[in-house]
């Protein structure tokens, strides 16, 4: 049986991949930082949230975002003959995409031997999908991990989810869902019918300030934890540890005395910033409007995990 069509509309920026697809950017296998066990974690493109340090620049928009590099170019055609829809041809200036024909499928990237061509993003179908995911049972089995979904925002594409999560469910592989929580509530309760663990997201407790650095308020994520955990769902709190932003001690207080109030929920990671996604900015063309932030140091990461150990939580620094 597929996942019933949700009140929340997929998200249509991807007009171009069709029927049971959504778009993604990246797929990890053997994955040990994103849930228990060893995973596989898919990364949906497209987010609701604009966080200033966001590790995955690429992941913001919903849509394939291909980067052609001229320099690179060596002429060779490659991609005019690798691609499925003769979306490409080769001009003086290069080659050039008639961006009506193209499926954003990624092939001439792929086909491409002087790596002039990149894609962030391609259209993935369920049953594709669910083919890579499998061949990694034996270690979901062995090490009691299985699949992670995370973004962006999973719940942005949400038939896909949907479609994903029972697919999983009918094979008994273990299913974890990294979210913002900043999704309609309807949905989430949805997902949560068919999730094994959530990994929820909580960045700020100040309602300006996560306004101000993510771009939404926290009204609904806060709201929509209460909700889960109400109704018993696994969670694990991820709190990305951002100097200056939200490791002031009124904010892990305040996000303390709020995840000790939730029954059931103990487990918290600490997720320290590091800047490794600098070149990605670039490369795609995003502002970085916070400028440089500086990782965490260990005395900080330390003395920020003590402080939410006092409201009796359990603290894995990592994920
Ligand atoms: S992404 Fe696919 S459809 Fe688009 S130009 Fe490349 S090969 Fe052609
Ligand atoms: S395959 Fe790569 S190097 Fe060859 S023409 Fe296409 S973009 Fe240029």
């Amino acid at each position: 049986m597929s996942a019933k069509p949700v009140k929340q509309a997929q998200d249509s920026a991807a007009p171009n991949c069709g029927r049971n697809t959504g778009v993604i950017f990246d797929i990890k296998r053997y994955a040990t930082h994103d849930g228990p066990g060893i995973r596989t974690t898919v990364f949906f493109k497209g987010c609701p949230l604009a966080c200033g340090w966001c590790h995955n620049p690429e992941s913001l928009v919903m849509e394939p975002q291909g980067v052609y590099h001229r320099e690179r170019c060596i002429g060779c055609g490659e991609c005019i003959r690798a691609c499925p829809q003769g979306a490409l041809a080769l001009t003086p200036g290069g080659v050039v995409t008639a961006a009506a024909r193209c499926r954003h499928c990624g092939t001439c990237a792929r086909a491409c031997p002087a790596e002039a061509r990149e894609f962030a993003g391609w259209c993935e179908s369920v049953e594709h999908l669910m083919k890579m995911i499998e061949k990694d049972v034996l270690f979901y089995d062995q090490s009691g991990g299985g699949v992670t979904f995370s973004g962006g925002e999973p719940l942005r594409q949400p038939d896909f989810l949907l479609e994903l999560l029972e697919a999983c469910g009918r094979r008994a592989i273990h299913r974890a869902v990294d979210t913002t929580g900043y999704a309609d509530t309807d949905l989430l309760m949805a997902v949560a019918r068919r999730t094994d663990l959530f990994l929820y997201d909580l960045k700020l407790m100040d309602p300006v300030k996560h306004q101000n650095y993510t771009g939404v308020s926290n009204r609904q994520i806060l709201d929509n934890l209460q909700r889960l955990a109400r109704e018993r769902a696994v969670i694990t709190i991820r709190i990305p540890l951002i100097p200056g932003i939200n490791d002031d001690a009124a904010n892990i207080d305040a996000t303390g005395d709020f995840v000790a109030a939730l029954p059931g929920v103990r487990q918290v990671d600490i997720l320290p910033y590091h800047n490794s996604a600098r070149h990605k900015y670039q490369k795609f063309g995003v502002a970085r409007r916070l400028g440089e932030i500086a990782p965490p140091l260990k005395e900080q990461i330390d003395r920020v995990a003590r402080q939410l150990a006092r409201f009796g939580l359990k603290i894995n620094i990592g994920g």
